[in-house]
């Protein structure tokens, strides 16, 4: 299948054509004929597959038809991404597609002086890309308007769930038409992004892409158990060592990123951090760098890493391992893009363990981590076998082997368990039984001694020893019974 097919006209695949696609990726056949079919869509789509384009191409295919001028202050198409560098990149390729066509696309993003936004939106645009909580902060003061917005995109939904942005991106929504189109991707569906999917979208078409070849199964991964305080040893033995063309390290704070860089700085080895706390400007242009080529290396958290689609990216390395799977995926993503490969690094101390865990799970084989001692130097030798279906499907076996026994152990002994615990008890019980028989005995042979001293002719007295007797037989027959019921032997 050809661009041309999926409804795509002249300056459109003009400009694909400068861009020596071949042929659209899965994610662009299912979403660009469903778009320009005028269909909400939700889908299930990680970065690395095309899906900027698949929604950029059938966004710019309806501006060529369009001829009538925005209104002050509004557009009609909104994309909400949870990050700045996102937001950047897709104006990128909203520039790169739209070369012939050229759009006004505006970019409204947190971290930013709000003025030159608010200039830019003045006379209206055909495409704003935001992040929710500046775009809001528009809205509420009134220099944006949602009134002639008709198409939504909401581009990796569940990181904006996981960034709070879920209030304000509701927000948005109800102000917008109800007859709008609406697109939802993310790379999982969680249920509050379901929910908000069902909420706002109309009878969407589902797309499912996975991706054809996962970008992890052409990345060589590497992992090393290390002690915490090794983490700096090793990772410079990894930049004198070897040949590392470009690079991503990922830190879990924004304090580790700042200290690591310092570190590498002082040691001779030029690096850059970008996060959070860094400003826009600043983000932009240590991104820059490493995109053209003058900054080599680059440490970044999570939340400013997503997203970033750099060419070429030869190591990606975890200096720490992140808090959850998923984002092990993304992170390692970065390189081996549009079918090259690239290499892993991973440096799991102790307390990571478990989360290297969850990371084997989660990709269905086991990442054969190696123990490294801090008078060891870190070597990645030959590149690893890339991972084929038979490897997976084998290892994914013997993982999954590895846990069938471990669970047959832990039944086995469950039964042990409960199985020594009633005997315990049984025998306790007996014991107390026992206990209590020979108290009642000795008590009643001394009250019925003195008793015998005073009324030896008393009839009650009589009575109540017929009715200890009595009971002190119930007991031993119970006695028996116990014994017949556990066996003699148990005594
Ligand atoms: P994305 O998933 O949108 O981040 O895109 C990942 C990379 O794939 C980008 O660098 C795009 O330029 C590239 N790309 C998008 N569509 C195609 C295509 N049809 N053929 C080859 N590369 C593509």
């Amino acid at each position: 299948m050809d661009f041309h097919e999926l409804g795509l006209t002249g300056p459109i695949l003009k400009a694909i054509d400068s861009e020596n696609y071949d042929k659209p990726t899965p994610i662009q056949k299912a979403v660009i004929p469903k778009f320009l079919n005028n269909h909400d869509i939700v889908g299930i789509a990680q970065t690395g597959t095309g899906k900027t384009a698949a929604f950029v191409l059938p966004i710019l295919e309806r501006l060529i038809k369009k001829n009538k001028k925005n209104p002050p202050k509004s557009f009609p198409v909104l994309i909400l991404v949870p990050t700045r560098e996102l937001a950047m990149q897709i104006i990128d390729k909203i520039r790169t597609y739209g070369k012939i066509i050229r759009p006004k696309a505006v970019l409204i993003v947190g971290g930013a002086k709000p003025g030159p936004q608010i200039k830019s939106l003045k006379d209206g645009a055909d495409i704003v890309v935001a992040t929710p909580g500046r775009l809001l902060d528009h809205v509420k003061s009134k220099v944006a308007y949602l009134n002639i917005t008709n198409t939504v995109i909401l581009d990796e939904a569940d990181q904006m769930l996981d960034l709070g942005f879920m209030p304000s991106i509701k927000l948005i929504m109800s102000n917008i038409s109800k007859t709008k189109q609406a697109v939802l991707l993310s790379a999982t569906m969680p249920k509050a992004v379901r929910s908000l999917a069902n909420e706002f979208l109309n009878s969407p078409e589902e797309v499912n892409v996975a991706p054809a070849a996962r970008p992890i199964d052409l990345i060589d991964q590497r992992v090393f158990i290390v002690k915490r305080e090794a983490k700096l040893k090793f990772i410079q033995d990894i930049f004198n060592n070897h040949n590392v063309y470009r690079s991503i390290v990922f830190v879990r704070t924004k304090i580790r990123a700042n200290k690591l860089a310092s570190k590498l700085k002082i040691s001779g080895i030029d690096v850059d951090a970008i996060h959070g706390d860094k400003s826009q400007s600043q983000r932009t242009r240590t991104l820059k760098k490493f995109r053209i080529g003058k900054l080599n290396i680059l440490i970044a958290t999570d939340i400013a890493a997503r997203g970033i689609d750099v060419d070429n990216i030869s190591h990606i390395i975890n200096y720490d391992m992140p808090n959850e799977s998923e984002i092990y995926i993304h992170r390692i993503g970065r390189t081996a893009r549009a079918g090259k490969s690239g290499i892993a690094i991973s440096l799991c101390d102790l307390s990571e363990k478990r989360k290297l865990k969850s990371i084997e799970k989660l990709i269905g084989y086991s990442l054969y981590a190696k123990v490294l001692n801090v008078s060891e130097t870190l070597t990645l030798g030959n590149a690893k076998k890339n991972i084929t279906v038979k490897d997976k499907i084998n290892t994914k076996n013997e993982v999954n082997n590895n846990k069938e026994a471990k669970s047959t152990k832990k039944r086995n002994l469950a039964k042990l368990f409960t199985k020594k615990a009633k005997k315990r008890f049984a025998e306790k019980r007996k014991k107390r039984i026992r206990q209590d028989l020979h108290q009642s005995i000795d008590q009643s042979n001394i009250k019925s001694s003195r008793q015998k001293d005073k009324k030896l002719n008393n009839h009650s007295v009589n009575k109540r020893k017929l009715s200890v007797k009595k009971k002190l037989n119930k007991r031993k027959s119970f006695l028996n019974l116990e014994d017949a019921f556990y066996g003699k032997n148990d005594n």
